[in-house]
């Protein structure tokens, strides 16, 4: 019998993951289908038709086209498209991942239907209830029926909130996903000569979480201790839309002339330069971790996060978003003492072990 699974993507991150967990499904035909929904929430093509091009995610069946809006529109106008696709196409298991609103939508839409939820990168947080992604997590691990953690601290996480069934240490599908493009980015991207970087001589840099681009105060702190390291090496910064805009309506865009600024990237690109990165400065949780994947030094630009492990191996150190904390970060690079010994993120089957307990019969 021929299992289906409705996969709901809808951002940059999601289509990474699902890239891995997809090409995993298709060695299973005859026992696995997947269906692929976009609800539509990045829409700019460097946001995501190049991530379904260059990393050969199977095209879409269902764009919903839902982009830009409130918290509430957004959310309520892709769980009324999702619930109509649920019914239509009646799928053993509905896949979410990570934590934006596409992820709470696919959950809820699928659990008033009784049909059961798989969330990848179940368990994580920040218990910081201020940010949305963290709302989207609570409440879709909530619902799940398979909570396929990435880590320990995921596991221990969910028990706190009494999240004991179903659930399991799968590894992070990002380390599957950092072990297949490694030498596949490094063979392909041209970017380093693109750009004109030596290797180890600049910082790599990225910011869009909420928190920093939606307050002025946290922006202005972040750009500009960016623009001041970027007095002693070249500092890229593959500028997120949001904070484009934000950064213009604050009246900050002058500092961009200090940096490397260009457009978000391709994956094998950003990839690329992450390992060839002297220094990474990020708010994303994707970078975070892909920082200590390639053994890079990382300054995050948050003050909680949900990957304390790379905080406490000494990879990652969490410094907030003022200037004095940013650059003392920076300056401070050669003290922390980094291990890597011990793997906290699996050993790069997360993508198989999630196949595993899709077929598994509940
Ligand atoms: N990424 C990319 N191009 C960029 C910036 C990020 O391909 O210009 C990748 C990055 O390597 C990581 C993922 O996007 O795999 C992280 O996504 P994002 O920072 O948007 O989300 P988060 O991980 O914070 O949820």
């Amino acid at each position: 019998m021929t299992r289906k699974i409705v996969t709901i993507v809808g951002a940059r991150p999601q289509f990474i993951k699902a890239a891995a967990i997809s090409r995993e499904i298709l060695k299973h035909p005859g026992t696995l289908e997947e269906v692929m929904v976009h609800t539509g929430q990045h829409y700019d093509p460097n946001m995501s038709q190049v991530f379904f091009d260059e990393l050969e995610i199977p095209v879409p069946k269902y764009n919903l086209e839902v982009s830009g809006g409130t918290h509430g529109v957004m959310t309520g106008r892709m769980l009324e498209g999702i619930e109509k696709i649920l019914i239509d196409e009646k799928p053993n298991w509905v896949l979410i991942y990570g934590d934006t609103n596409s992820t709470l939508a696919g959950a809820l839409a699928a659990a008033k239907l009784h049909i059961p939820v798989a969330h990848v990168e179940a368990g994580l947080r920040s218990f910081n209830m201020r940010m949305p992604e963290e709302v989207n997590r609570i409440l879709s691990d909530r619902v799940s029926a398979l909570l396929l953690c990435p880590t320990q601290t995921a596991v221990d996480n969910l028990a706190l909130e009494g999240l004991i069934q179903g659930v399991h240490n799968v590894g992070d599908v990002m380390y599957d996903v950092a072990l297949y493009y490694r030498e596949r980015a490094r063979a392909s991207s041209r970017i380093l000569e693109t750009l004109g970087l030596v290797e180890k001589e600049f910082a790599l840099a990225t910011c869009h979480r909420a928190e920093n681009t939606d307050d002025a105060v946290r922006l202005e702190g972040i750009i500009s201790a960016l623009a001041e390291i970027a007095r002693e090496v070249p500092v890229v910064l593959p500028l997120h839309p949001r904070t484009k805009k934000l950064l213009q309506q604050f009246g900050l865009e002058h500092y961009l002339a200090d940096l490397k600024v260009v457009e978000p990237l391709p994956f094998l690109d950003m990839v690329a330069l992450e390992q060839a990165a002297k220094v990474i400065l990020t708010d994303s949780g994707g970078v975070q971790k892909e920082a200590f994947f390639y053994q890079v030094p990382c300054i995050t630009l948050r003050d909680e996060t949900e990957w304390v492990e790379t905080v406490e191996l000494g990879w990652n150190q969490l410094v907030g978003a003022s200037n004095a904390q940013i650059s003392a970060a920076y300056s401070s690079l050669a003290s922390p003492v980094r291990t890597t010994q011990v793997a906290p993120y699996g050993n790069g089957s997360a993508s198989r072990l999630i196949l595993e307990e899709l077929m598994r019969e509940y």
